[in-house]
């Protein structure tokens, strides 16, 4: 529950359910403040392309190993899976969430159960665009929308912490960082840029600088590829 203040009548004044923040006159009789609102209609129109470029990204790590792929120094490093990106992209992540939101606000609305909209890929853009049209009643009169405007919170939370490194223009991703850390591969990802012959990793500071280094990198990237077994593990 929010402390809403009270004046010496010991009357409270209505607070958003979402934030706890007193709303404004004119916000009178709504749960959700007007910004909750418009934050919460931010992110979810952020969610389709988010969930592109995961989906990009598993589909990367999915097929990492190509064999008889060309050996040019043009093509795709194998990118390690990464847990939280695939459970994001598949069946009971992103779109079964964003699923259960909508059949929330449907049964509210003693509305028909939402239709089947297919695949995850298919689904996210069909659950954001029933979510964003109905966000406004639902930030006026749905009792339950704090639970929602917390969860697409936490969701665009987790797709933006979840793609890889830096999305700046004029950096591209380079695989991950091969580097090796309390017998683990760093494994954060490394971006290179037109503007630099150094690539160094944001989160451990390795630093590959000129081409030959670049080359080593490549080589230590698809060295990480294929399971190599820690000996320090077993026993
Ligand atoms: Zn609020
Ligand atoms: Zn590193």
């Amino acid at each position: 529950m929010h402390n809403p203040t009270t004046d010496d009548s010991g009357y409270a004044w209505p607070t958003c359910s979402a934030c706890g923040r007193e709303l404004w006159h004119t916000e009178l009789g709504r749960q959700a403040c007007r910004p909750c609102e418009s934050r919460t209609a931010t992110r979810l129109a952020e969610l389709p392309a988010l969930f592109a470029q995961l989906n990009t990204t598993a589909s990367l790590m999915r097929g990492a190993r190509r064999p008889g792929a060309a050996t040019s120094g043009s093509r795709v490093p194998p990118i390690p899976p990464r847990l939280e990106v695939l459970s994001l992209v598949a069946a009971g992540g992103v779109a079964t969430r964003l699923r259960d939101i909508e059949d929330a606000w449907r049964a509210e609305l003693q509305w028909a159960i939402a239709p089947w909209r297919g695949s995850p890929t298919e689904a996210v853009p069909g659950h954001v665009a029933f979510l964003l049209n109905n966000l406004p009643w639902a930030a006026d009169g749905y009792e339950s929308v704090d639970q929602d405007v917390e969860d697409i919170r936490r969701l665009h939370a987790e797709c933006t912490a979840a793609l890889p490194g830096d999305r700046k223009p004029g950096h591209v991703h380079v695989g991950l960082c091969p580097a090796v850390l309390d017998d683990r591969p760093c494994c954060a990802q490394l971006t290179a840029s037109a503007a630099s012959h150094r690539i160094r990793c944001g989160s451990c500071g390795t630093e590959w600088v000129g081409m030959d280094a670049w080359r080593g990198l490549r080589r230590a990237q698809e060295g990480t590829a294929s399971p190599v077994r820690s000996t320090a593990a077993i026993g």
